[in-house]
């Protein structure tokens, strides 16, 4: 099933493959909220902008997000006060304010039809609040202090006793439908975009971007791809999760308005209406890319059908995000290279922050002065704030190589892959990838990770090949879903 952001969705005008070899100013990779964002104020300016998308204009994490747009962090502005103080956390919510305004204003202009409206965002515990929370009250502290108006809430429109802080003017909308109209109005501009043209290389020296079939020449480049492509060492210090979604028809009608945090365990729940259907989305389950075990929808289904009067499934999906070291994005011109720019570290706070970004990659390849560069350039180095999560993560990696190089069980045959299995499994001396579709066809693929040589892991619900290192995942004929690598899992080597 896909996301719900799909229901209605126009598409945008006739995007086709890049074919022929050309020139621009800037190479735009990744046609999500960043790419999108960053390219308009370039071309509104004059530049010369290129897009290159590996699929469609926000088919990657913006299409599978929530479409929530909110100034703190659905991970707690008390956590980043105290990593942080609290300058920085005033100035994540300032920042992060006027981001929220600029998309609201980039939607008037445009005319996107995106189902944009202000509304309250919740933090909530579930139970009848006899008791006083020590973590709601460093939240609703550190909120106060970060500038923000908060108000206590109790069960605000849902049907089971709940209690917590309510923070006014936040927004919700349709993240796909409003990619799809800046990509419109990108075109409209004079912006060049091409779908399903994956980047297989960039040579920073050179000033060159490369796709199967074609390449252009451009004096800056920019990663709009979530993680930048290739090797980085920012790479070395992000968590990678997977986060999956399921939408639901309510029998009684009661959807509740609002952005909904419930805390222990951490789900985010909305509604969403399209046409004279309603849904309610549920977003959790969180865990390491790679490191899936069990069926997340189902555990979603089983927390919606507990607190809601549930009549049918509709959709569900899953996205991925990256936590950076020190708990900021990063965004920017990147270490080394002064014509490469790029956005990571979002959490699941990029809508905001790719909005932000967008606009601050701009302002730095035109030379604008932007007062967010310093504190969220991508060369800082943080290492009293980001050590302990390098140093975690680098465990992280060393254990899958030992552990999966060495632990990998050999196969005779591929008769013992049965229909609808996958494995991974060594022969001949070689780590494969081995599927057996639903039909019967064997997918024999490497089961090493073109990026930085890990195994990559079988995601069952999924159907895909996941890195637990850094974050690549790939489908079942080996093409690159996301992450860092470039280049597909090979083919392997006597298949048959
Ligand atoms: C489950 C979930 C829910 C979330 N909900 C929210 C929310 O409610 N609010 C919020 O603020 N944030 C949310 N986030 C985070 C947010 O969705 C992302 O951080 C944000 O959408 C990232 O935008 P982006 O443009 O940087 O990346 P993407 O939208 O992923 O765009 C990157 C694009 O680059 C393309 N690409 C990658 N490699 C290549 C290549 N080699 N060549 C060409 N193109 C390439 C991809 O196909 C993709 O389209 C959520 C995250 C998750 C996981």
């Amino acid at each position: 099933m896909e996301t719900i952001w799909r229901l209605g969705s126009s598409g945008v005008p006739v995007c086709a493959p890049l074919q022929t070899n050309t020139e621009a100013d800037v190479v735009v990779i990744g046609a999500g909220i960043t790419g999108l964002t960053t390219a308009l104020p370039l071309v509104e300016a004059g530049q010369r902008v290129v897009v290159l998308e590996a699929r469609t204009v926000g088919g990657g994490v913006t299409g599978g997000s929530t479409g929530n747009l909110y100034t703190t962090l659905a991970s707690g502005q008390a956590a980043l006060c105290r990593k942080w103080g609290d300058e920085v956390s005033a100035d994540v919510v300032w920042a992060r304010s006027e981001a929220i305004d600029d998309i609201e204003a980039l939607i008037r202009r445009f005319s996107i039809d995106c189902g944009f409206r202000r509304q309250s965002a919740y933090r909530l515990l579930i139970g009848d609040g006899q008791h006083s929370d020590r973590s709601l009250n460093d939240e609703r502290d550190a909120l106060c202090r970060a500038g923000l108006d908060i108000e206590s809430a109790e069960s605000p429109g849902l049907p089971f006793d709940s209690w917590g802080i309510r923070i006014p003017d936040q927004a919700q909308f349709n993240p796909l439908h409003y990619v799809q109209g800046l990509a419109s109005a990108l075109i409209g501009e004079g912006g060049v975009i091409h779908e399903q043209s994956p980047v297989r290389r960039v040579d920073a020296e050179e000033g060159v971007v490369e796709t199967d079939t074609a390449s252009i020449a451009a004096r800056r480049i920019v990663f709009a791809t979530h993680t930048p492509k290739g090797v980085s060492l920012l790479q070395a210090g992000m968590v990678v999760s997977r986060e999956y979604a399921v939408a639901a028809r309510l029998r009684n009608g009661e959807y509740p308005e609002g952005i909904f945090w419930l805390l222990d365990p951490f789900h985010s729940l909305r509604s969403y209406r399209h046409g004279d259907a309603s849904y309610l989305v549920v977003v959790g389950e969180k865990h390491k890319t790679g490191e899936h075990v069990g069926d997340h929808y189902q555990l979603l289904r089983e927390y919606l059908s507990n607190h809601f009067d549930v009549e049918s499934f509709s959709h569900q999906w899953s996205a991925q995000q990256y936590n950076s070291p020190d708990g900021l994005p990063y965004i920017g011109r990147m270490h080394g290279h002064d014509n490469l720019y790029m956005a990571t570290g979002f959490a699941a706070d990029g809508l905001v922050w790719g909005a932000l970004a967008g606009r601050l990659i701009a302002d730095e390849i035109l030379g604008h002065a932007n007062p967010w560069q310093a504190r969220f350039g991508s060369r800082r180095i943080t290492p009293g704030k980001s050590a302990l999560q390098y140093a975690k993560e680098n465990v992280t990696v060393t254990k899958h190589l030992a552990r999966d190089y060495l632990g990998t069980e050999s196969i005779d045959s591929f008769e013992e892959i049965a229909r609808g299995q996958a494995r991974v499994a060594t022969k001949n001396g070689e780590k494969l990838a081995i599927h057996r579709t639903e039909a019967g066809e064997l997918k024999v693929l490497s089961a090493v990770c073109p990026h930085l040589k890990c195994i990559v892991h079988w995601n069952a619900p999924e159907s895909t090949w996941d890195c637990p290192c850094h974050g690549s995942r790939f489908d079942t004929d080996g093409e690159v879903i996301e992450g860092p690598a470039y280049r597909p899992l090979s083919r392997a080597g006597g298949t048959g």
